[in-house]
C-alpha cells in the first residue's frame, strides 16, 4: 500500500453485514414498531428495520394516506446507498433496472465561479485509485494557493472525472482489480415503489390509511394515532415520515425546527423532465441560474431537470421561465411542477417514544444529493442503539447530537458553494457571497485556506470540515479557483507533478470501464473481492 504522508487517514469501508453488531437484547418497550409514511423515507426506514427487528418478533406497519402523495422528486444520490442495497442483499442488476435507474460519478458545478479555468469542475466520489494521484492534486493546490502558476482543477486528477466526462460507467471489467465508489440516479417514484414492494415481501404490514390525530398518554409520549376511516392504531415506538408536514415528531410532540434560512437561501424548486437520447451521461450536472442552480440528472428513461431558488429573490413563473429557456422548452406545453422546501432540521430527531426520518426531520437542500443518506443513517443509527439496549435520555442525546453533527456538517458544505460563488449577475449571487452567517467551523476552515495553510489535516482529523473528506473539501475550494488572482512561475518543487502523466494513467485506467448506456442495459453481478480501501483524507 503507497503510504501519502502523516496526514493521512484510511477509510476501510465493507459493504458486508456487520456480524459483530449482532447481540441485540431489545428493549421489551419496541414490540410493536408504526411507521407513518409511505415516501422513500418511510420504505428505506422499514427496509432496514425489517432486516434488523422482524427475526426478533418485533411487528412493523407503514401506514400511509391515501389522499397525500410522496414529494416524488429526489433522484441523485451518494454511494453510500450502495451500501443500502448491499447490507439488504439486493443486487443492483434487480433494482436498478425496476427504477430506471443510472450509475453516478459526482456532480460537475458549471457556471459558479467566474474565474478563469475554474468556471466549471467536478465533484468526484474519491475511489482507491485516486490514492496514487490524490498528493499530487492537494500538492498542486496548495502550491496555487501560495501563487504558484500550476493546475490545481480537480477534473484533471480523479477517476471519476475522467469516466464522468466519456460517459462511462463506474463499474470497471472483472479483471480490473480495484473497486470505485460512485453513487446512483433513479426515479423517485419507481424507488419508492420498488422499496414497498420488497418490504412487504420481507414482513412489514402496510396499512393505507390517513392519520387526523395523534393521541398522547398522560407522560407525554405518544399512545396510539387515529385514521380518518375510524381505527385507532397503537404501538410503543413511532416513526414519523409524514414529509414536511411532520405530523407526529413536530406537530405532535412540540419539537423545536431550526430554520436554516440564514445560511441557505433557496426555498423553492420547479422540476420538470426531458427526453433522454441513446448515450446516457454519468454524473449530475449543476449549473448557476440567476437565482439559484439548475440539475440535469440522466435516468434509463429520461432527464431529470429542476430549479431549485430563493423566492426572496424571484418569483414561481419567472424560475419556470428560467428553467424553461434553459431547456430550449418556452413554447413546450408540458407541465412543470412547483414546489416548496423546508430547510432546517429539527433539535431532536429522536424525542419520546418517536423518531423522525426524511424531510419530516429536516432538510437541506438537494446540492449534492445527500437526503438519502441522511435517512439511512438516522434509521441505521437508531437500530444500532436499540440492538446495544441503548435507548435511554443519555442515549437518545447523543443520538440526537450525532445526527445533528451531520446535518451541521453537510450544511456547511452546501454553504461553502454560495459563499465562495464569484458571480456578480444578481442580487442573489451577491447576497450569497456577502452572508456572513457562518459556522465557527466554516470560519477557521476558510481562515486557514485564505492564509495559505494546508486544511488537509484539520479536516481529516475531523476537527473541522466534518462530514466531508479533505477530497471534497480541496475540490470545492480548488474547483471554485479560490486561489490568489496573481500567480508567479512555480519553483522546481511546486512544479514537481506532470499533469500530461497524470492525465496519461488516468486515460489508460479508463480503458478499463464502458459506456454507461452498455451497462446499464445489462448491469454486471456485484464485484467480489475488489479492494475498496481508500484514502479518506
Ligand atoms: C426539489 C427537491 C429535490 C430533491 N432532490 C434530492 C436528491 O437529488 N437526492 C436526495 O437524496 N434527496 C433529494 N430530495 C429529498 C428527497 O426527495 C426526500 O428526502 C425523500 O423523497 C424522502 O421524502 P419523505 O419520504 O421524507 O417525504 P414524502 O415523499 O413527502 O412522503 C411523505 C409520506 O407521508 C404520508 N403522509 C403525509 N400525511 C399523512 C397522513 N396524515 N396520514 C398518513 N400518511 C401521511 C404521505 O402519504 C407520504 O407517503 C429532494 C427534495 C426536493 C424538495
Amino acid at each position: 500500500m503507497k503510504t501519502i504522508g502523516p496526514t493521512a487517514t484510511v477509510f476501510n469501508h465493507s459493504y458486508a453485514p456487520d456480524a459483530s453488531k449482532r447481540p441485540a437484547k431489545i428493549p421489551p418497550t419496541f414490540r410493536k414498531i408504526v411507521i407513518v409514511g409511505g415516501g422513500t423515507a418511510g420504505w428505506m426506514t422499514a427496509m432496514i428495520f425489517a432486516d434488523a427487528f422482524l427475526r426478533k418478533g418485533i411487528e412493523i406497519f407503514v401506514l400511509e394516506s391515501p389522499a397525500v402523495g410522496i414529494i416524488g422528486v429526489g433522484e441523485g444520490s451518494t454511494p453510500w446507498l450502495r451500501g443500502f442495497f448491499d447490507k439488504l442483499g439486493i443486487e443492483e442488476s434487480e433494482w436498478m433496472p425496476e427504477c430506471n435507474a443510472t450509475y453516478k460519478c459526482g456532480i460537475t458545478f458549471d457556471g459558479w465561479s467566474t474565474r478563469p479555468g475554474y468556471t466549471s469542475y467536478f465533484h468526484p466520489f474519491a475511489s482507491m485509485l485516486d490514492n496514487l494521484t490524490m498528493t499530487q492534486f492537494v500538492h498542486n493546490a496548495q502550491a496555487r494557493l501560495n501563487g504558484a502558476d500550476v493546475c490545481a482543477l480537480p477534473n484533471r486528477f480523479f477517476i471519476a472525472a475522467r469516466l464522468a466526462e466519456k460517459h462511462m460507467a463506474p463499474r470497471p471489467e472483472r479483471t480490473f482489480p480495484f473497486d470505485v465508489w460512485y453513487g446512483y440516479h433513479f426515479d423517485a417514484v419507481l424507488l419508492g415503489q420498488y422499496l414497498h414492494k420488497k418490504a412487504v415481501e420481507r414482513g412489514v404490514v402496510y396499512k393505507p390509511c390517513h392519520v387526523e390525530h395523534v393521541q398522547l398518554d398522560g407522560n407525554g409520549d405518544i399512545a396510539s394515532i387515529r385514521t380518518k376511516e375510524g381505527e385507532t392504531i397503537a404501538a410503543d415506538f413511532f416513526v414519523d415520515c409524514t414529509g414536511f408536514a411532520g405530523l407526529l415528531l413536530q406537530k405532535a410532540l412540540g419539537t423545536p425546527f431550526v430554520s436554516f434560512s440564514e445560511n441557505l437561501f433557496n426555498d423553492s424548486a420547479v422540476a420538470m423532465p426531458t427526453p433522454i437520447g441513446d448515450d446516457i451521461p454519468s454524473q449530475t450536472i449543476s449549473v448557476a441560474m440567476k437565482h439559484g442552480w439548475k440539475w440535469i440528472i440522466p435516468l434509463t428513461s429520461r432527464y431529470g431537470n429542476g430549479y431549485v431558488y430563493s423566492s426572496a429573490f424571484c418569483s414561481p413563473d419567472e424560475a419556470e421561465k428560467e428553467l424553461r429557456a434553459s431547456l430550449g422548452m418556452l413554447d413546450d406545453p408540458a407541465p412543470a411542477r412547483h414546489l416548496k422546501m423546508r430547510v432546517g432540521r429539527v433539535t431532536k430527531h429522536w424525542n419520546r417514544n418517536c423518531l423522525a426520518v426524511g424531510l419530516a426531520q429536516g432538510f437541506i437542500e438537494p446540492l449534492e444529493a445527500t437526503a438519502l443518506l441522511f435517512i439511512q443513517r438516522t434509521a441505521q443509527a437508531f437500530v444500532d442503539f436499540v440492538e446495544a439496549g441503548d435507548v435511554g435520555e443519555a442515549a437518545k442525546e447523543r443520538y440526537n447530537a450525532r445526527i445533528n453533527e451531520h446535518f451541521e456538517g453537510t450544511r456547511d458544505y452546501i454553504v461553502t458553494h454560495y459563499k465562495t460563488n464569484s458571480r456578480t449577475d444578481t442580487d442573489y449571487w451577491r447576497a450569497c457571497s456577502a452572508n456572513g452567517n457562518l459556522s465557527d467551523s466554516l470560519k477557521e476552515l476558510y481562515s486557514i485556506w485564505l492564509s495559505g495553510h494546508s486544511i488537509a489535516q484539520p479536516v481529516a482529523e475531523q476537527r473541522i470540515g466534518k462530514g466531508y473528506p479533505v477530497a471534497s473539501w480541496y475540490s470545492i475550494m480548488a474547483g471554485m479557483g479560490c486561489f490568489p488572482p496573481r500567480l508567479r512561475k512555480p519553483t522546481a518543487a511546486e512544479a514537481h507533478y506532470d499533469v500530461d502523466e497524470i492525465d496519461n494513467l488516468l486515460e489508460r485506467s479508463s480503458m478499463n470501464f464502458r459506456p454507461q448506456k452498455d451497462v446499464v442495459k445489462r448491469i454486471p453481478p456485484k464485484a467480489k473481492e475488489k479492494s475498496l480501501q481508500i484514502y479518506f483524507w
